[in-house]
């Protein structure tokens, strides 16, 4: 599954490039799954430089100075990248941003859904595309006291519904919300409303602290025995005290967890 350090590290990979550099060409190769105007591109896009490459949840946004944006909803299987224009796109190329030095960057993905939006600058709540997403959960604006504030208002939600829940925090995954579950010490399915203001400032630091290190040091985080996310094997042993790894169905997600060192309330 596609998950919020995922598009971080895409995002890595184009924007030292992408920054600062001006649009040639809008190659639109599946005018049916985006959300882009044909004409809207070539006047808001087309001669226009990218100011900025930014992430909200696991939607990427690319800021043109023309005052606009676009916005990628980013789901399992797609991808942005740079690739050269002489290899020709993947059968599911949906928009190509082309560069006049010969490089271009690629939007793929597998959904037909619209995946594609162009917005005007100047409303941050538009940066979720269509749909309005919540708090970016590596952004400032989530401190304890609005994390707390923001699990007050879905009381009766499972911890992990909770983190998983785009409008309430937007671009946490199945494996992320069970990692962030298991280091903070909860169960997932604890109910929000019964924990207590320092134990959802507990979850609050633990999710900060488990998406920043998967962010910044992905492959040190993907390689440590101490995390859960490198041994969701049913009966494998919880990398902390050796008893066998229970999966739960929790909103609709095979959940991991270790009943010992995981409190259920
Ligand atoms: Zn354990």
């Amino acid at each position: 599954m596609l998950e919020l350090p995922d598009v971080e590290r895409m995002i890595e990979g184009f924007s030292g490039y992408a920054t600062g550099k001006t649009i040639s060409l809008v190659v639109i190769d599946d005018p049916g799954s985006v959300n882009l105007d044909p004409e809207a591109a070539r006047q808001h896009i087309e001669s226009h430089a990218i100011d900025a490459v930014e992430r909200h949840g696991k939607n990427i946004v690319l800021r043109f100075r023309s005052e606009h944006s676009l916005v990628f909803e980013m789901e399992d299987g797609g991808s942005i990248y740079l690739e050269s224009q002489t290899v020709p796109p993947d059968d599911n190329s949906r928009v190509r941003l082309q560069f006049a030095a010969g490089r271009e960057l690629r939007f793929d993905s597998p959904s037909n859904r619209h995946v594609v939006h162009l917005l005007a600058n100047g409303d941050s709540s538009t940066l979720g595309g269509p749909r309005s997403l919540g708090i970016d959960p590596l952004s400032d604006d989530l401190t304890a006291e609005k994390f707390i504030e923001t699990s007050t208002s879905h009381p009766r939600s499972s911890l992990k519904g909770l983190l998983m829940n785009p409008a309430a925090i937007a671009g946490i995954g199945n494996e992320y919300a069970d990692e962030i579950c298991f280091q903070a010490g909860y169960r997932p399915d604890l109910r929000v409303g019964q924990m207590t203001d320092d134990e959802l400032a507990r979850v609050h630091l633990y999710l900060r602290r488990v998406l920043k290190r998967a962010t910044l040091h992905w492959q040190a985080a993907h390689a440590d025995p101490g995390w859960l996310i490198n041994h969701r094997v049913k009966g494998k042993p919880c990398p902390r005290c050796s008893t066998k790894l229970t999966t739960i169905n929790l909103i609709g997600r095979k959940t991991y967890i270790c009943v010992r060192c995981q409190q259920a309330a």
